[in-house]
């Protein structure tokens, strides 16, 4: 008789593989299959982590070509050199996912490299890499298969001249002219990474601000930076057509409101729309698993399906399309199936965009409190007058907070700002303990320290900030 699991994942993204690590360490004979060759997913090998490589290695080349003079330092023959940079993110990410599978050997998980189609609620036919196939049973199978890239209608990714984050990580030289379509996280991370490597960026969306979801206010100050750093911005835009061409395409776009098309070129199209939850090809047909209208698994809760011992997480089922939020699912998913009551407040989940100066919010925006009439009051503080900042001679952007104006209890915050990214930890971890604005502006805060400005705007939501 075949050996029966007590937790089969697939996918191993960081919500598949978190959710295999956890289920190990509960004592759950545990087996985890990806149909990619290395661990990790999407994040780890196509998008989180080499976009945040090749971010940081832009970002260094912008700053000794321009961003050094101001402190007395001189640079000269500064170069880039394409294929070293690739090299470098690509040895990132095989550290990376390799550190993976030396922790599935350390949990004793069994990895199953191949694809994965359920034959019924308690089995899956396993189409190995290497050619043959493999039933797998288990008692608990939890889909993580994560998401794909979409495209718009007509419009053909051929990862050459159109296209994806993925292409976009991997292109061997600087293209002259690059249009990127959407104006979301990613198409902005990596349209800053060519920019600041010398291609003319356009970027063209549907919404008259970037960032969609974000706070408005910082969605507006996002805008005009990405502008004074050379971002050509074509916003209510909408795209009608890409045509590619010997050496590059042809993109046509006019007025949301109406209006004259235009065209443009570009060396290389960046399409950066969305991802859809993937489910290809699952045999979901066969489970009895239920979608919503959205095309993702529908889930509760505990994170069960609508067939019982199959359950769903990461960037298949609802909510933001996170690493971090796909990794707290896979824990909690893993306690629910071992018995324990795992949970994730989704009111809770950080949202960073990795551009310079970085962006990150959690909670409410104003935007939401104003859609949901709920009163509360804004304390808001620039980095123009954080020391930090100042020495560091890094002064974009400010820390917004909004707190109920009755108990004033924190429901959002919002942040532009060099070191974003890390600050927003320490407004999580206030919102999970259920802080006022108070209790933050009591905190004693390290100086100099950039976080001293989340301070002063727990002062400023009461208006009395001290260093302004
Ligand atoms: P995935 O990581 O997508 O993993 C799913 C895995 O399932 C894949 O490896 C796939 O091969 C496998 N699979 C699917 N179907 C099958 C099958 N039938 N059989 C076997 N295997 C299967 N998020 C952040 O939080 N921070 C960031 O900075 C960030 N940057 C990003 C940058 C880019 C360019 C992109 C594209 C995404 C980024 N994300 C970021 C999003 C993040 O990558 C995803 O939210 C996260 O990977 C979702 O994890 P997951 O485990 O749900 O799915």
């Amino acid at each position: 008789m075949s050996e029966v699991f007590d937790v089969v994942v697939i996918g191993a993204g960081p919500g598949g593989y978190v959710a295999a690590i956890r289920a190990a360490q509960l004592g759950l004979k545990t087996a985890c299959i990806d149909k990619r060759n290395t661990l990790g997913g999407t994040c780890l090998n196509v998008g989180c982590m080499p976009s945040k490589a090749l971010l940081h290695a832009s970002e260094l080349y912008e700053e000794a070509g321009h961003g050094f003079e101001k402190f007395g330092i001189t640079v000269k023959g500064l170069s880039v050199d394409i294929k070293a940079m690739m090299a470098s993110k690509d040895k990132t990410v095989g550290e990376l996912t390799g550190g993976i599978e030396f922790l599935f050997k350390k949990n004793k998980i069994t990895w199953i490299k191949g694809v994965a189609s359920f034959t019924g609620r308690h089995a899956l036919e396993v189409k190995l890499n290497d050619g043959s196939k493999q039933t797998v049973k288990a008692k608990n199978f939890i889909i993580a298969t994560g998401s794909d890239v979409v495209s718009l209608p007509g419009i053909e990714i051929d990862e050459k001249i159109v296209v994806s984050s993925t292409g976009a990580l991997s292109l061997t030289k600087v293209p002259a002219k690059m249009v990127v379509i959407g104006g979301g996280v990613i198409g902005l991370e990596m349209g800053s990474v060519w920019r600041r490597l010398g291609s003319e960026v356009t970027v063209i969306e549907f919404l008259d601000q970037l960032l969609p979801g974000m706070d408005g206010e910082v969605r507006k100050t996002f805008g005009r930076t990405m502008k004074k750093q050379g971002m050509t911005l074509k916003l209510s835009s909408k795209v009608t057509g890409v045509k590619t061409t010997k050496n590059g395409a042809k993109i046509t776009y006019e007025p949301v409101k109406g209006g004259d098309a235009i065209t443009i070129d570009a060396d290389i199209v960046l399409m950066s729309v969305g991802r859809r939850p993937y489910t290809d090809n699952l045999g979901l047909d066969k489970t009895g698993v239920e979608l919503d209208n959205r095309g993702r698994v529908k889930i509760d809760s505990d994170f069960s399906t609508s067939a019982a011992g199959i359950w769903a997480i990461g960037d298949v089922v609802e909510g933001p399309m996170l690493a971090h939020k796909a990794e707290d699912e896979g824990i909690a998913c893993a306690e629910n199936i071992a018995g324990l009551t795992g949970y994730v407040n989704h009111d809770v989940i950080p949202g960073v965009v990795y551009t310079m100066p970085e962006v990150a919010g959690v909670g409410k925006t104003e935007e939401d409190l104003q859609d949901a009439g709920i009163a509360y009051s804004v304390g808001k503080f620039p980095f123009t007058a954080n020391s930090r900042a100042k020495a560091n001679m890094n002064t974009e952007g400010f820390v917004k907070i909004l707190a109920d104006k009755v108990s004033d209890r924190i429901l959002g915050v919002h942040i532009i700002g060099a070191d974003a990214g890390n600050m927003i930890a320490q407004a999580a971890t206030a919102m999970e303990f259920g802080a006022s604005a108070e209790d933050i502006a009591l905190t004693c805060h390290a100086h100099p320290t950039e976080s001293e400005a989340m301070k002063e705007a727990a002062l400023a939501v009461h208006g009395r900030t001290i260093h302004m």
